[in-house]
């Protein structure tokens, strides 16, 4: 039984002086036993022979690796278009975000269809089309997108896609969990094809042999007759209630000589809610300073340029890695990053986080609100070392 007593504390105390000032190679005292109350905490030097800990190198490869190259992946192709995916089960690190490149031709749809597990939120790259989403209360809204458009479908509500005009349309998706997969979404057709057709009559209330007419299985995205933009009428909710949102009509919350950084979150887009995405932009030269997100996991697509993204995991993990047109990036919650542009031509990166909030600790900001003889203690240098260091961060910047 330890002595918790005053006298008992006192005591070992006494006896840890007593070690330390022997320095006896058999004293250990970096070893302590259950009760001893902090005994062993109280040594102030290494025991003979030991050395300073460092993280083993072997640590870095336990990293998984965060760039994956979307565009050059195999695509499903369907009468009316294509999709390639990113998801955990090719991307593993990327546990939380799965993405989409989905490519529909001029007169396609991307069939009725639902996700489970998952909300999903698009940029229109190109081109034209028309989103119509039922929610659980049976309210309806049919939206007309454009390039920069965005659209949030919150998880389990039904959605279709159709282009608009005689141009094709593409555009990226972003999934708020990344064992989704969008070969597993629930489709209308595959939903009929394996209903027995008794059943379908019976649901319907209409013959069975209607039914003969119908696909077996899945169309997924199907070719068919354009769709006039004079027929592609629209019925947006109200603003609390869209799921649209014209993205390149908000002020960038970032703007710098070195970039600028556009992001709707719930705040800015209210259905929005387990999301939140935008575009960056950084001008050669340009750098997004080191940071990170405590709240949420992000997801980058590369729209044009040349990027260098360095990822700091903990525990002696770090990796910088090339991100070109085509490639996506995860970057896990908490984890720290900087990305820099190092091309000639601005960097555009369309990005996902799965939280409808915005968080970010920038090092900059955080190292500018320590005095000075903290961070010289820190990292071993002396005061003055520091006076140098930016008072405030713009988050985003080019040196001059
Ligand atoms: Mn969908
Ligand atoms: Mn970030």
């Amino acid at each position: 039984m330890p002595d918790y007593s005053r006298r008992g504390l006192l005591a070992a105390g006494a006896a840890g002086g007593l070690i330390a000032a022997t320095g006896a190679a058999n004293a250990e005292p970096f070893v302590a036993k259950p009760g001893d109350g902090g005994f062993a905490r109280s040594s102030n030097a290494l025991p003979p022979g030991d050395k300073v800990v460092h993280h083993a190198a072997s640590d870095i490869e336990a990293m998984p690796d965060f760039h994956f190259s979307l565009d050059s992946g195999r695509p499903k192709v369907t009468s009316g278009g294509w999709a390639k995916e990113a998801t955990e089960s090719n991307f593993p690190i990327s546990k939380g975000i799965a993405g989409v490149h989905m490519y529909l031709d001029a007169g396609a749809s991307r069939e009725l269809h639902w996700h489970a597990i998952a909300a999903e939120w698009a940029f229109i790259l190109e081109g034209k089309c028309q989103a119509m989403v039922i929610d659980p209360s049976g309210q309806r809204e049919v939206a007309n997108f454009g390039p920069g458009d965005v659209w949030f479908f919150p998880k389990g509500h039904g959605h279709s896609i159709q282009t608009i005009g005689d141009k094709p349309c593409h555009f990226i998706l972003s999934f708020d969990n990344g064992g989704f997969s969008e070969h597993g979404t629930f489709s209308i057709t595959d939903w009929v094809s394996l209903t027995p057709k008794d059943m379908l009559a019976e649901n319907f209330g209409i013959p069975a042999a209607f039914f003969d007419k119908m696909p077996t299985g899945e169309t997924y995205i199907m070719a068919g007759p354009i769709l006039p933009e004079s027929k592609a009428k629209q019925f947006l909710l109200p603003p609390a209630q869209t799921h649209k949102f014209a993205l390149m009509d908000l002020a960038p919350r970032i703007d710098t000589s070195g970039g600028s950084l556009r992001l709707a979150t719930q705040k800015e887009f209210p259905m929005s809610k387990t999301m939140s995405g935008g575009v960056m932009t950084l001008k050669p030269g340009g750098i997004r300073e080191m940071h990170w997100h405590p709240n949420a996991n992000e997801w980058h697509y590369y729209l044009s340029g040349q990027a260098e993204v360095a990822l700091f995991g903990s525990g002696g993990r770090g990796k910088v890695k090339t991100f070109i047109p085509g490639d996506v990036a995860y970057i896990p919650a908490g984890y720290g990053h900087a990305i820099r542009n190092v091309g000639n031509e601005d960097v555009e990166i369309v990005l996902t986080f799965d939280s409808g909030d915005f968080q970010e600790i920038s090092l900059s900001d955080w190292m500018a609100a320590s005095p000075n003889y903290l961070l010289a203690n820190n990292f071993g240098v002396s005061d003055d070392a520091f006076d140098k260091f930016p008072k405030a961060s713009p988050h985003i910047h080019r040196q001059a």
